[in-house]
């Protein structure tokens, strides 16, 4: 067993480090307030490479791996959670989904310009009345000759009014639940098809995310991934690396709210003391450091079995939920640590409030995370 981080590693944890140091801190508050979307900021990550480690090179990728693009999730995350929801459309549950579903032909169109940032991808699940419930999916497809015709409307997407090409899930047959669902390619500027981003959010303001409505539009059947009914299969086969993502946002959150809690415990004075000095201030601190710690193991390791080719569906349940409570309980040891100071924009601790909530509702909520990890735990699954 070895914990330590391989050079390469290190190196791209050092690189994506200096680029939010100079890129993206001096201007995360600024993104926020304002609902900044930054896209050509996007574009330079992708052209840094920042998506490409999980994906062959025939398709653009760097075939560093899934523990490379944790360390880019942790480090995003740390600087800013909302630029950081980008990663999951170009490096996490889109592509992967075409990679592991999509034939040659879809490959070989959208992976390389989604990985080179060139292309803005989406994931659409969600509706206004199916979350958690994803085989109570309303969206209909229905087969009308070369073409599926698309008719509902998706909720919460990340990159709703900014996407070139994702991924949406419909019911080709309205009939049953998780079988009558499909997954389909979209893309921008088809007919019938409108994006509108939720404007005023609590946090990840500076990512675009909305609604997607589909008015009779016309999706060709070359846009069909894989088969008819196998939408749900293709939906969970890409969420184990999309729990593995978040889980690694998290982290990076969580140790934001370490770091801003240290530097402020190590300031500010209080009857003569730094206020770090007080027993029940140390209490907070020991706990926000020791559980973070605790989530990068967890999240590392669930990572690493990806790189192995090894069985990690369980792994990553448990580090995104794991890692996501942590960055919450952290978050929340800053706020105390910052007293009244928590709400001045001085200080990053009230962005890191808004954000942190999404780590536990994203990619499957705590509750079924820990349902999912309970139930594999009795041997239930
Ligand atoms: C900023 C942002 C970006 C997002 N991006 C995307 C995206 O790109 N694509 C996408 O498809 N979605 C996206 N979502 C949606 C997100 O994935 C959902 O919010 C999430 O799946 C939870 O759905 P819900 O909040 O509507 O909860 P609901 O499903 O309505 O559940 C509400 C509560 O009930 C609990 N609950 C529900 N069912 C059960 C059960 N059986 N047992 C126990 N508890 C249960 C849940 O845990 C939750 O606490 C995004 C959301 C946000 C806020």
């Amino acid at each position: 067993m070895d914990f330590q981080l391989e050079p390469e590693l290190v190196q791209i944890r050092d690189t994506v480090r200096k680029f939010c140091e100079k890129e993206v801190t001096p201007f995360a508050e600024e993104w926020e307030k304002n609902e900044v979307f930054p896209r050509e900021t996007i574009r330079k990550m992708g052209g840094l490479g920042f998506f490409a480690s999980p994906f062959p090179e025939q398709y653009g990728g760097t075939e560093l791996g899934f523990l490379a693009n944790i360390i880019v999730a942790e480090e995003l995350g740390r600087a800013s959670l909302g630029l950081a929801c980008c990663l999951n459309m170009q490096s996490g549950t889109c592509p992967m989904t075409l990679l592991l579903n999509g034939n040659e032909e879809q490959k070989e169109k959208y992976l390389p310009g989604i990985i080179s940032g060139e292309l803005l991808g989406c994931f659409a699940v969600t509706e206004p009345n199916a979350a958690t419930d994803v085989a109570g999916i309303a969206t209909k497809a229905i087969k009308d000759g070369d073409h599926y015709i698309l008719n509902g409307s998706k909720m919460w997407i990340t990159h709703s009014s900014v996407f070139d090409v994702g991924i949406c899930f419909a019911k080709t047959d309205p009939s049953q639940r998780h079988k009558g669902l499909s997954a389909f390619i979209i893309e921008k500027g088809m007919p019938g098809m409108t994006g509108m981003a939720e404007k005023n959010k609590l946090g990840v303001r500076s990512s675009d995310t909305g609604q997607i409505v589909f008015e009779d539009v016309r999706v060709p059947k070359e846009n069909l991934i894989g088969e008819e009914g196998q939408g749900f299969k293709i939906a969970e086969s890409a969420l184990t690396y999309g729990r593995a993502n978040i889980a690694g946002r998290s982290l990076g959150i969580g140790q934001a709210a370490v770091d801003a809690a240290l530097k402020y415990a190590n300031e500010r004075e209080q009857f003569g003391q730094k206020i770090g000095f007080f027993q029940m201030n140390k209490q907070i601190i020991a706990d926000m450091v020791a559980e973070i710690e605790a989530s990068r193991l967890l999240v590392y390791r669930a990572a690493w079995l990806q790189d192995q080719k090894r069985p990690s569906s369980n792994e990553s349940t448990i580090a995104k939920f794991y890692a996501s409570e942590a960055a919450v309980r952290a978050v929340i040891g800053a706020a105390k640590i910052h007293g009244a100071y928590t709400y001045s924009s001085e200080y990053p601790v009230a962005r890191l409030y808004r954000d942190v909530m999404l780590m536990t509702a994203g990619e499957g909520t705590s509750n079924i995370q820990r349902l999912i990890i309970a139930n594999n735990a009795l041997g239930w699954k």
